[in-house]
């Protein structure tokens, strides 16, 4: 539905592109993650026809709407458009907002527009004007504006950033089933890697221009192919180490690499993957240390425990993070072993 092939664009000397290749299949929702600045906003407007291209072909539905001689214009690619302002029109109500866009006669525009109002759950506000409608239903209306036509590919630029944060989850969670409802292939622009996670069918991570990493959530939190992308989803601890007879040595035993013997590594381990023992045992015949804490928090849903594991130069400051109540008291000694499941050697 919406496909972009070997997409290079520069602004000056700046290469915002990189060489991006991207599908999103009908129903489906990508979400385009990275940091400020990585060329995130330059993608999706190239994709809307915002933006000239340079080099590379935009496919919308099957067809070519911009290469070297093609050039659509964004109001016949039949995309929809969501950004972050929402850019509702200010001296109109919120009923012909959503039909602004809309053809055919006076009735039929209205009521696919009070359909649409009623999607996304604003329909009571189809007489109100924008400007005393919250965030949260300005967001919603600009949602209902985007998806009126019935486009086939909806293009959302950071569409939640301008709410706070209790909102967002609602918001985020009302626009997930709207737009998997509405069957159109979905590409969301966002910084924010929980809201990939909560969002995304895939997730592509961009850096500096060019894709690192495309899978399932579950994937890219699970098997990052990059440090960028293991560092990206998250606080993660960071023990330097050597490659020697295949693996990487740390406090808590081997952890398995393929990288070249001798190879300075970076081992990656996800608070989460350091497991505690009370009483500083070391079960069975398990790889692990011990460890002293130095301070424990309850953050809500988890706890995070700052722990000391060895001294002086060599010794390292971690954080391990463990579902629900768990505060050993400050200086007494657990146990630590590794979930190698989420813990990651990269070449440093
Ligand atoms: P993101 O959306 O990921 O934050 P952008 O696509 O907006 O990134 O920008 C990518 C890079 O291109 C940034 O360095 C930004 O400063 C630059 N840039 C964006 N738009 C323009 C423009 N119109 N003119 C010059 N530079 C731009
Ligand atoms: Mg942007």
């Amino acid at each position: 539905m919406l496909k972009l092939d070997h997409v290079t664009h520069h602004y000056g000397a700046l290469r915002a592109v990189d060489d991006l290749s991207l599908g999103v299949g009908p129903g489906e929702v990508v979400c385009l993650l990275g940091p400020s600045g990585c060329g995130k906003s330059t993608a999706l407007r190239l994709a809307a026809g915002l933006e000239r291209l340079q080099q590379g072909v935009i496919r919308l539905n099957g067809k070519i709407v911009a290469d070297a001689t093609v050039d659509t214009p964004p109001e016949d690619r039949g995309v929809g458009l969501v950004f972050q302002d929402y850019a509702l029109f200010p001296h109109l109500n919120v009923r012909d907002n959503v039909a602004f866009g809309l053809g055919g006669s006076s009735a039929s525009r209205g009521q696919r527009a009070a359909e649409v109002l009623r999607q996304v759950g604003v329909d009571e506000y189809a007489e109100a004007f924008p400007h005393v409608l919250s965030g949260g239903q300005q967001q919603r209306v600009a949602l209902a504006r985007a998806l009126a036509p019935g486009p086939g590919v909806m293009l959302l630029d950071e569409p939640f950033s301008g709410l706070d944060a209790r909102l967002r989850d609602q918001v985020r969670d009302a626009t997930l089933h709207v737009l998997k409802n509405s069957g159109a292939a979905c590409l969301i622009v966002t910084h924010d890697p929980d809201e990939a996670m909560f969002m995304a069918d895939r997730i592509a991570v961009m850096r500096d221009g060019r894709l690192v990493q495309v899978g399932a959530p579950v994937d890219l939190y699970c098997k990052p192919a990059a440090a960028f992308v293991a560092r990206f989803f998250g606080e993660i601890n960071t023990i330097h180490a050597r490659v020697e007879r295949g693996a990487a040595a740390t406090p808590f035993g081997p952890v398995p690499s393929a990288l070249v013997e001798g190879s300075a590594v970076d081992v990656l381990i996800r608070p989460e993957a350091l497991k505690l023992h009370p009483g500083a045992v070391v079960p069975g015949r398990a790889a692990g240390c011990q460890a002293s804490v130095i301070a424990a928090r309850m953050l809500g849903r988890s706890s995070l425990i700052h722990l000391a594991v060895g001294s002086g130069p060599a010794g390292l400051h971690l954080h391990a993070r463990v579902p629900g109540r768990f505060l050993p008291a400050e200086n007494s000694q657990v146990g630590v072993t590794l979930d190698l499941e989420q813990t990651f050697v990269f070449e440093r």
